[in-house]
């Protein structure tokens, strides 16, 4: 799948500098290919102060992730000794802290330098950081992931709020929980492993409901010592764990989701209500958690423990819609105050900001915010017209809801690489993917995204301002085979 793209540095007629934002899986992977593909003048800038982006950031309690650690790591480096079928967060951070650190991509990272303005000018990107640094580079590949920028919610008197009140990625673990009256709004991934976990700590547990979600049933075994020696010591077994895995995930399950009327989005929806049925006993609170949508609208929730959790003595399920946030707690339309020690706001993150807030002037002075007026959007959510030589990883219209963030960025920076080597050929200097590439991309990625799952009736993140799903709404192999080697074509290539 990534072969990397390699070449004889003699004959190279061009050495280019790159710059890389982000130090997140994307931007570690980055690195490690580029050191492969003899590259020798690039630098990863990160505005944190270590590997790990989404991981690093987020450290709330039950901090899972919920696709298998088997296929949740490189291709190239797997890992026999995951804990977990699916690992917590800070064992994920650590597995990206130490492929950067083994495969020599840790000291090119320059950590706390946040890169606020890029503008292309002959030739080369302009680089200017929030540390007052200045930069310049041939090409600059953002790797600066989509779930990042909280989302805060716009209820009346958030900030009346007396006790301690953070967004879930901002968790401030000097705020004792045990004991305590912990409330949290939202009911989506991240909301529901806090539930899990938060449950058997606190007094009194509430969660704040506008949507109820469907929830696909999990089950988490950790593997034995014996497992994980047996995989050390099988590295093909190892292999094809993982590739086992990635076929069921990408064939099976990612293959259902572009097809709202597919036999895999019936069996999903009914091993979800099957859940629901059997794990919730009282048919009151069954109801109020029983979605009025089709299953995989809204981003699937895996979860075995959010439903024991919701159904013990100190957890409350509110559905009254919340009216405000006063100093004691969290008024609802009823007239009642729930009132708490503690306020976690999960209520999501911005995610069409992208590369934004980073100032982006591309060609002729065109802005990022021009360009995106309407929507984020990119082609093959890699290339926007008009900026050339800027390459993004997981951008507008990528596979975020279907396969996993690893895979598609090790395929998307194969890709890349290939542009770049046109450059470094010096077969052409700036490469941007060509207006009428991205217009008739548009047009068939709105065509196809209809019939998602996605598009089937329901309040989502993935839905663009349009209300269209942003997210790569074809097949797997097709991503696969778009990005075996690009289309020159649809490519403004200028020397
Ligand atoms: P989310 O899925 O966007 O959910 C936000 C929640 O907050 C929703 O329930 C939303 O309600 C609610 N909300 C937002 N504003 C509100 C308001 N003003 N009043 C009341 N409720 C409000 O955010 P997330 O749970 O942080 O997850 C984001 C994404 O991160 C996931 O979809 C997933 O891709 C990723 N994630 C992955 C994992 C993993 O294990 N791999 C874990 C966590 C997160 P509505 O539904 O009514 O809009």
């Amino acid at each position: 799948m990534s072969t990397p793209i390699s070449f004889s540095s003699k004959s190279d007629p061009r050495d280019l500098r790159f710059v890389v934002i982000g130090a997140g899986m994307a931007g570690v992977l980055t690195g490690i290919r580029l050191r492969e593909a003899a590259h020798e003048d690039w630098v990863i800038y990160e505005k944190g102060d270590r590997v790990g982006g989404t991981w690093r950031e987020n450290t709330y309690p039950g901090l899972t992730c919920d696709v298998p650690s088997h296929i949740y790591c490189y291709s190239f480096e797997p890992n026999p000794g995951w804990s977990r079928r699916f690992s917590p967060g800070a064992e994920i951070r650590e597995y990206f802290e130490g492929v950067s650190r083994k495969c020599g991509v840790l000291p090119r990272i320059q950590f706390n330098e946040e890169v606020t303005r890029l503008e292309f000018a002959d030739g080369r990107w302009r680089i200017e950081l929030k540390s007052g640094r200045r930069d310049e580079a041939d090409v600059v590949i953002a790797a600066t992931g989509v779930l990042h920028h909280p989302r805060y919610p716009d209820i009346e008197g958030l900030d009346s709020f007396e006790g301690a009140r953070f967004h879930s990625s901002r968790w401030d673990h000097s705020v004792p929980l045990d004991d305590r009256r912990v409330g949290v709004i939202g009911t989506g991934s991240t909301a529901v492993q806090i539930t899990g976990a938060l449950v058997p700590r606190v007094a009194k547990f509430s969660l704040f409901q506008r949507t109820a979600q469907w929830i696909a049933p999990q089950e988490n075994p950790a593997y034995s010592e014996e497992e994980k020696a047996e995989l050390r010591r099988d590295p093909e077994a190892l292999r094809n764990l993982h590739e086992s895995l990635a076929l069921d995930f990408h064939e099976r399950f990612s293959n259902g989701l572009i097809d709202a009327n597919s036999p895999q989005m019936k069996a999903l929806e009914e091993i979800c209500r099957n859940h629901l049925e059997t794990a919730v006993r009282d048919p009151v609170l069954r109801e109020r958690l029983r979605p009025t949508y089709r299953a995989a609208c809204k981003r699937l929730i895996i979860s075995g423990e959010f439903y024991p959790a919701i159904q013990q003595p100190n957890a409350e399920l509110v559905t009254e819609p919340i009216e405000r946030i006063e100093p004691g707690g969290v008024r609802t339309r009823d007239g009642r105050l729930h009132e708490l020690d503690v306020l976690v706001l999960a209520t999501g993150f911005r995610v069409d900001r992208f590369l934004r807030p980073i100032e982006v002037i591309g060609r002729e002075g065109i802005t990022l915010e021009q360009a995106w007026a309407e929507r984020p959007n990119a082609y093959l959510s890699i290339s926007i017209p008009r900026f050339p030589n800027l390459f993004m990883l997981n951008g507008p219209n990528g596979p975020v809801g279907n396969f996993s963030l690893i895979t598609i960025a090790e395929m998307q920076l194969h890709y890349i690489l290939q542009l770049v080597a046109e450059i470094r050929a010096g077969r052409a200097r700036e490469i941007s993917a060509s207006e009428s590439a991205m217009a008739r991309f548009s047009t068939e990625f709105d065509a196809a995204a209809k019939n998602t799952i996605w598009a089937s009736g329901c309040r989502s993140w993935y839905l663009d301002s349009r209300g269209v799903p942003a997210v790569w709404p074809f097949t797997y192999q097709r991503f696969a085979d778009e990005m075996a080697k690009p289309k020159l074509d649809a490519y403004e290539l200028r020397p």
